[in-house]
């Protein structure tokens, strides 16, 4: 009895929680819907209410939730519209539950069924299997291969990907790393690319949080430390501006924008100086409302407004607003001198762009008859199917192509008559003749760079100018493949250099026919086929070529096959039976410490493993394990190799803990800088390390350079807590600046 009113008092609680973030959603949408809209949009939310009605999130929610809440960030952070919204609410309804995807095209149409079958095939779900090299790059290849068909797919997913990471607290670690790894290898720089800046930053931030907990945590409480001082400051500087666009009557909006977590840590890494020396934490924007014609006059006012007041550095000056960048986004930054002589970034734009720059390729849509610049996403477009044509490229070649080319910075140059054209950075004057046509490219000769001659891997730089000679006896070699970064050039020259191998193959291809004839074997398909299998040939282009340049002697290899009515057959090769290879349990190795780790919640004494020597794990870290093609490798969970690898091999990675810790063989690195006053402040650290505090140095370095030195030790220690003891304890040591721990 007592127990029905409970269940019943959960099922209300939860209808509860599913009408409020329904009407959230409802609340949420923006963009103009009509009344078939508002229809599909209800009939969506229930049929998705009623198909995850048995499910529950790992934080024991009922499912739904999550699709409403996809849905709610399509509408209110990406600003899409009804078809979106409809769609991401089914977006896990064909995978999960018995509803197919015939009948959702039935009841709401072709669009949506393409795009929610676009986001069934994207789940990663299937991450169990290991018969392909690289599942996620795979994945990846999949991803875009939807942002052709249209983009929302790939929208929506990010809104997935996003609401994923808000909630990925309630997953194991092992998977948290793995995600955080797939978001920050893929998702963040496509949602750069894609102009969704707010998005890439929170996808950033969040897989810090998880990769780099510690770090995150302490600049996130300095950052709230020291937030008042920053207000203060930014009103400060705002003050007397206000008065001066006043009087100059454009209407306007001020904000003072704190920069993200991980762009900070970015600078700490980089600038290798203290947060507390870090002065451009913020950036002031100042937003004005004016129509598009005279956005960027206006712009320009402001700019000549602020400059008046404060002091500008012109080499930091950077002009978005005459040719936006790439990925679309537009404003005028400039950075001046603020009172107390700080540096301060201001970034000026109009509502439109601050409105591009936040919500990107949605917003983009939205303005595309009033902006006049070049639609800049369909041009990138164009490149992402251009490098998804080339299928003959392998997964993880795919990948990493396709991050240096499209999500590179980009570099703006000119042909002779002035024409601008965007290439990524890291382009070479190769790639622009390729970029201008594909025949140009074949038959470059010579490339002047400013009217003067220079090689074809010259690397532009913004404002060249080119001049392309061309001949058409000319064409591609293996070597050109070394002097172009672009896909495009790449695919090209391969594709011209196989067609040329192709004309080569051609008398191997006869030579194969005759000795084929010879034998009585029918020159056919199947025969081909069977002989280049045979010889482990993927292409019978390969097969030729090789024969042609007498690399292979067809008549042995032929003495492998008989032949049966024109039918090739391969004789069997008498294989003396293999001697059963006996697994000897492995001895427990002694040297190997009895460290309490434990992998997929065993421990760990009997497996063959080892620790990652790129971040020398110790007891206490935050650890997973991963499945290397020589054993298994304990890596820390922020190890940027480690990154890499989970984004690719998500598969490999396994769960991995410590528990009671006991032993003292770990290494770690430390970093130790300061002044080198001479008097002894190397001695006080190898005192204090191996006297006061008793530990074993394993290796001990130091350099000094203009009265600074740098010092690095490698330390047998126990743990993450004992760890700790020592930096405090060296950081004490007068002539001691800093001690960091080397990732
Ligand atoms: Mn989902």
């Amino acid at each position: 009895m007592s127990e029905t009113l409970l269940n019943e008092t959960r099922e209300e609680a939860d209808k509860r929680l599913i009408t409020r973030a329904y009407r959230n959603l409802l609340r949420s949408i923006k963009a103009k819907t009509d009344k078939t809209d508002k229809v599909n949009i209800r009939a969506a939310y229930e049929l998705a209410v009623d198909a995850h009605k048995e499910q529950r999130r790992k934080s024991g929610e009922p499912y739904v939730l999550h699709p409403i809440e996809v849905a709610r960030i399509c509408a209110a952070e990406i600003g899409l519209g009804a078809t979106a919204v409809i769609c991401a609410l089914l977006h896990d309804v064909v995978e999960d539950t018995p509803i197919t995807l015939k009948e959702l095209k039935e009841q709401f149409g072709e669009r949506v069924g393409l795009i929610v079958d676009g986001l069934t095939k994207l789940d990663f779900k299937s991450e169990d299997s290991t018969d392909v090299e690289s599942p996620q790059a795979e994945n990846f290849k999949k991803v875009l291969s939807t942002l052709v068909v249209d983009v929302r797919v790939v929208l929506i997913k990010m809104a997935d990907r996003l609401h994923n990471m808000r909630t990925l607290g309630a997953m194991p670690p092992h998977k948290q790393v793995k995600i955080a790894a797939e978001t920050s290898f893929i998702y963040s720089p496509l949602a750069h690319r894609l102009g969704l800046y707010k998005m890439k930053t929170e996808f950033e931030d969040l897989s810090m949080k998880i990769t780099n907990r510690d770090v995150y945590l302490d600049i996130a409480r300095k950052l709230k430390d020291t937030k008042k001082g920053r207000d203060r400051y930014i009103k400060q500087f705002i003050h007397p501006l206000e008065k001066e666009f006043k009087e100059n009557m454009v209407p306007y909006r001020t904000t003072g924008r704190t920069k993200s977590i991980y762009s900070i840590w970015n600078k700490l890494k980089t600038k290798k100086v203290p947060f507390e020396e870090i002065y451009d934490l913020f950036a002031v924007r100042i937003i004005v409302d004016v129509p598009p014609s005279k956005e960027k006059s206006i712009c320009w006012q402001v700019y000549s407004i602020i400059t008046d007041v404060y002091q500008p550095i012109p080499e930091r000056l950077k002009d978005w607003v005459t040719v936006p960048k790439a990925n679309g986004y537009e404003s005028l930054h400039t950075t001046v001198v603020g009172p107390k002589g700080r540096f301060v970034e201001v970034q000026i734009r109009s509502e439109r762009m601050d409105d591009i720059a936040e919500r990107g390729f949605a917003a983009h849509w939205k303005y595309k008859k009033v902006s006049k610049s070049p639609n800049v996403y369909d041009s990138w477009l164009n490149n992402v199917r251009e490098i998804l044509d080339n299928s003959s490229m392998d997964a993880i070649d795919f990948l990493n192509d396709f991050k240096t080319n499209l999500f590179n910075e980009e570099v703006y140059v000119y042909t002779p008559n002035g024409d601008m054209r965007v290439l990524p950075k890291g382009a070479t004057a190769l790639d622009f003749a390729f970029d201008i046509h594909s025949d140009v490219g074949y038959h470059a000769t010579a490339i002047k760079v400013n009217n003067k001659l220079e090689p074809m891997g010259y690397q532009l730089k913004n404002g060249d100018r080119l001049h392309i000679t061309t001949n058409k006896s000319q064409k591609p070699t293996e070597s050109w493949l070394k002097m172009v970064a672009t896909g495009k050039a790449r695919n090209k020259i391969r594709s011209a250099m196989k067609e040329q191998k192709k004309k080569e193959g051609q008398i191997g291809r006869e030579t194969l026919e005759r000795k084929f004839k010879n034998i009585k074997a029918d020159f056919v398909e199947s025969n081909i086929e069977l002989f280049a299998k045979h010889l482990k040939y993927k292409s019978h282009v390969d097969l030729y070529f090789d024969i042609s340049k007498e690399k292979l002697n067809a008549t042995e290899l032929l003495k492998n096959f008989t032949v049966e009515g024109g039918k090739l057959v391969l004789i069997p090769v008498k294989v003396e039976k293999l001697p059963q290879k006996t697994v000897v349990a492995k001895p427990v190795d002694l040297t190997k410490p009895r460290s309490g780790l434990h992998i997929n919640g065993e421990s760990a004494d009997n497996l063959d493993y080892s620790f990652a020597t790129c971040c020398h794990p110790v007891p206490g870290d935050a650890v997973f394990a991963y499945v290397s093609n020589n054993g298994l490798k304990i890596h820390r969970s922020n190890c940027p190799n480690a990154t890499n690898l989970a984004a690719k091999y998500g598969y490999r990675i396994m769960r991995a803990d410590w528990t009671n810790i006991t032993t003292t063989n770990f290494v770690a690195n430390l970093v130790i800088t300061g002044v080198d006053t001479g008097i002894g402040v190397i001695e006080s650290i190898t005192h204090t390390i191996s006297t006061d505090l008793g530990l074993n140095i394993r290796s001990f370095n130091i350099a000094s350079n203009e009265g600074i030195y740098e010092c690095s030790i490698s330390l047998q220690i126990k743990d993450t807590a004992q760890l700790t003891l020592v930096i405090k304890t060296l950081k004490q040591i007068s002539g001691v600046d800093m001690v960091t721990r080397l990732e």
